[in-house]
């Protein structure tokens, strides 16, 4: 059982102290604000840097220098096969068989390459499912390939309101419009964890709800991959993308994520391919007929980026020995005191957007200032002057994420501190 929270500091050290998770801190650059370690919740926009980064990306240069393209086949991890060694940490973390994930590109690639296979509108099931307010590369992804198809999004895009008091989704408005419009939607395309409001979707009860219209389902797991332990395998989901720099920590930029489930692994569906995506026994054999590889390695187009997948190797290993079970437990407990704190403390400062019940959502609180915009951007100047790092998005949300990797629950209550202070002067 966990003990009722309190807003001191002595209590919050103790937590911290007796947190099993608590040493992988120090697996962390955590940057400085005069010269301390900054309270930083910004892990849901750009991930930490693993100490062990720097080291495993030194050693591929070494390789590189010592061996040139021998490095392909030498090495302690060749790199001809060097996203194998991302796969089955990435299937752990997602919830996913092995052969159903492959690291590749980015987000957004990974998306149009995805739809290219899933998106095959006809004239009488053309449009796309979005939630209202979706992240901008999703919607601009979704309406160029309508666009692209020979369609319209005015007829082809469908975009849910959120029907719940904070602008929230309830399952209830998902079935509607799916009863509505379930007949003309080719692809259900909705988020793990939304990225504004912080709310996160329950992936097998949508599933099940538009595989029954007949629709093709799939998520953007951006927010929600290393931050809820996901089970994409038995969701059913046909297909999920996610960058890896959020709360999977591989760096800016980093090399992103697809999962295509299983049915079909063995399908010939229409693809853009590229030689990596070739059954890797006859591959070399540089032969004019694509045979693609089955599972989602066969989505792949290049030979990988191996500085860029060095990190994200590093970054899995953590997550391993940490446990996705083990940082959720950490996260409910961490995210619920800062929940407590806003609550209990700041009620008449601040006011939550995401949803109360831990289910729906992950680690992070998106956060309304009481009073409007102009004093939300006040107390985000605030914080950010006094080295509490969190996230602006418009049009007045500030976005807080503890991540249970490095964040303590010290960090809360000097964010609640923060505020408090700042609602006295200001
Ligand atoms: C962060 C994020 C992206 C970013 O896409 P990139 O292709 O990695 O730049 C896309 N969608 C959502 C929902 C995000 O949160």
């Amino acid at each position: 059982m966990f003990p009722a929270y309190e807003a001191n500091l002595d209590w919050a050290h103790a937590q911290d102290a007796a947190d099993p998770l608590g040493a992988f801190r120090d697996e962390f650059l955590i940057p400085p604000h005069e010269g301390h370690d900054s309270v930083y919740f910004c892990g849901n926009s750009l991930g930490l840097q693993p100490r062990a980064v720097r080291e495993a990306v030194n050693a591929e240069l070494d390789y590189w220098g010592e061996l040139g393209v021998e490095g392909h086949f030498k090495g302690r991890l060749p790199w001809m096969d060097y996203h194998e060694f991302v796969r089955d940490g990435l299937a752990e973390v997602v919830g996913a068989q092995p052969s159903e994930v492959v690291a590749m590109n980015t987000l957004g690639v990974n998306l149009h390459l995805m739809m290219v296979s899933f998106y095959r509108p006809t004239p009488e099931r053309h449009a796309i499912l979005i939630e209202a307010g979706a992240f901008p590369t999703d919607r601009y992804a979704v309406e160029s390939q309508i666009r692209f198809h020979g369609f319209s999004p005015a007829l082809s895009l469908i975009e849910l309101q959120g029907d719940e008091p904070n602008g929230t989704i309830s399952l209830a408005a998902i079935e509607r419009v799916l009863a509505e419009h379930g007949s003309r939607i080719a692809l259900v395309m909705l988020p793990g964890v939304q990225y504004r409001s912080g709310q996160a979707l329950d992936l097998k009860a949508i599933t099940e709800l538009a595989h029954q219209h007949g629709c093709t389902v799939s998520f953007d797991l951006a927010h929600a991959v290393g931050n809820l332990p996901l089970q994409l395998h038995d969701s059913g989901a046909d297909f999920a993308i996610w960058c890896s720099y959020k709360y999977l920590n591989s760096g800016p930029g980093a090399v992103g994520g697809a999962f295509v489930h299983e049915r079909h692994a063995k399908a010939v569906l229409p693809r853009f391919a590229g030689w990596w995506g070739h059954d890797k026994n006859t591959r070399f054999q540089m032969g004019p007929e694509f045979v693609p590889t089955a599972g989602a390695d066969g989505w792949q187009l290049s030979n990988p980026p191996i500085l860029a997948l060095a990190p994200l190797r590093v970054s899995l290993e953590i997550f391993r020995r940490a446990g996705m079970a083990r940082l959720r437990e950490k996260s409910l407990q961490l995210t619920g005191y800062l929940e407590w704190l806003v609550r209990t403390q700041l009620e008449n400062v601040l006011d939550v957007v995401t949803p109360a019940e831990s289910e729906r959502r992950g680690a992070q609180l998106s956060i309304r200032v009481i009073g409007g915009r102009e004093r939300g951007r006040a107390l985000f100047e605030y914080l950010m002057e006094h080295g509490i790092i969190g996230d602006w998005r418009e049009p007045d949300v500030i976005r807080i994420s503890p991540a249970p990797l490095y964040n303590r629950f010290a960090d809360c209550l000097a964010f609640a501190e923060a505020v408090q202070a700042w609602s006295h002067i200001g």
